[in-house]
């Protein structure tokens, strides 16, 4: 092969393998392929259903070319004189690839929105933030890259704290891995990219399965959602609740649930909203001043 050749050769390809990426794809081809997937990976996600709600697609893709999705949920417009600006919240679902549960509440959560309570917040819904780590077989924590996303938020002290932490307090576990530097995953990015642009009041990120409630941020803090009491586990050099919760003073509440691969009953679950709702309408509204 001459060397011209062989560089015509290798032109050709790249320009083939650029074209089959940029293969024409549609946001409803991938919103339905979203769906699609996930009604496939989780038994308590209907695909019809989920391609019937206003997801939204992130430019960017995870390195296993998996969408990231989000969904805005607006407030209904209050009777009466409100003071203040909507309360918004943030959800967080399926930030570890491998608390399925985590990411079945989260949907549904989704077919309660629409009653009254919760129609007073603006809300964000970001059902899968490690959707690498949910399609892996078996699923992971960590993201395609290894990296515990709850371990790469950029907090201030990373840089200082989180290999030396990663080290020596849980003894170099590959499940709590931090990544190479703060902020260095594209989910972790897109993740802070969504804090900063929707500015929520509260953010509430689901995990399993530790069974109980734990936060971050400024008092008063919850003390039980239906079963999950609150029990703080402390923080983490990258850890959302550090990032969110300590260093931008805004509520994080971490809800844990018993089993990653169960869900808590009907009744269980809907004890635990009703909780955190009412949590939400003492503690929230007002929040942004008037
Ligand atoms: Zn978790």
């Amino acid at each position: 092969m001459t060397h011209l050749f062989r560089r015509t050769f290798l032109t050709a390809l790249l320009f083939a393998a650029q074209t089959a990426w940029a293969a024409p794809s549609t946001a409803a081809d991938t919103l339905d392929t979203w769906c699609n997937d996930l009604g496939k990976r989780l038994r308590s996600v209907n695909a019809s259903d989920c391609r019937k709600r206003n997801f939204q697609i992130a430019p960017e893709r995870t390195s296993g070319q998996r969408a990231l999705v989000w969904q805005d949920i607006a407030a209904a417009p209050q009777k009466g004189a409100t003071h203040g600006k909507t309360p918004r919240v943030l959800v967080i679902g399926g930030i570890h690839g491998d608390e399925l549960t985590s990411v079945s509440i989260v949907f549904r959560w989704l077919n309660w929105i629409d009653e009254a309570a919760p129609r007073r917040y603006h809300w964000r819904i970001i059902p899968l933030a490690n959707p690498d780590g949910l399609y892996q077989r078996p699923p992971t924590r960590g993201n395609l890259q290894g990296v515990d996303l709850n371990r790469n938020f950029s907090t201030p002290d990373w840089e200082k704290d989180a290999h030396t932490y990663w080290q020596n307090r849980t003894r170099s576990d590959p499940r709590r891995y931090p990544g190479q530097s703060a902020g260095s995953e594209i989910e972790t990015q897109w993740l802070q990219k969504q804090i900063e642009t929707f500015s929520p009041d509260m953010i509430i990120s689901v995990h399993a399965p530790y069974n109980l409630l734990d936060y971050d941020g400024p008092s008063p803090h919850p003390l039980r959602f239906g079963r999950l009491a609150l029990n703080r586990l402390g923080v983490y050099p990258g850890s959302l609740g550090n990032y969110a919760g300590l260093h931008k003073n805004l509520p994080v509440v971490t809800i844990e649930l018993p089993h990653a691969t169960s869900m808590p009953t009907l009744r269980e679950q809907r004890a635990m909203w009703d909780d955190m709702l009412r949590w939400m309408e003492k503690n929230l509204h007002g929040i942004r001043g008037n």
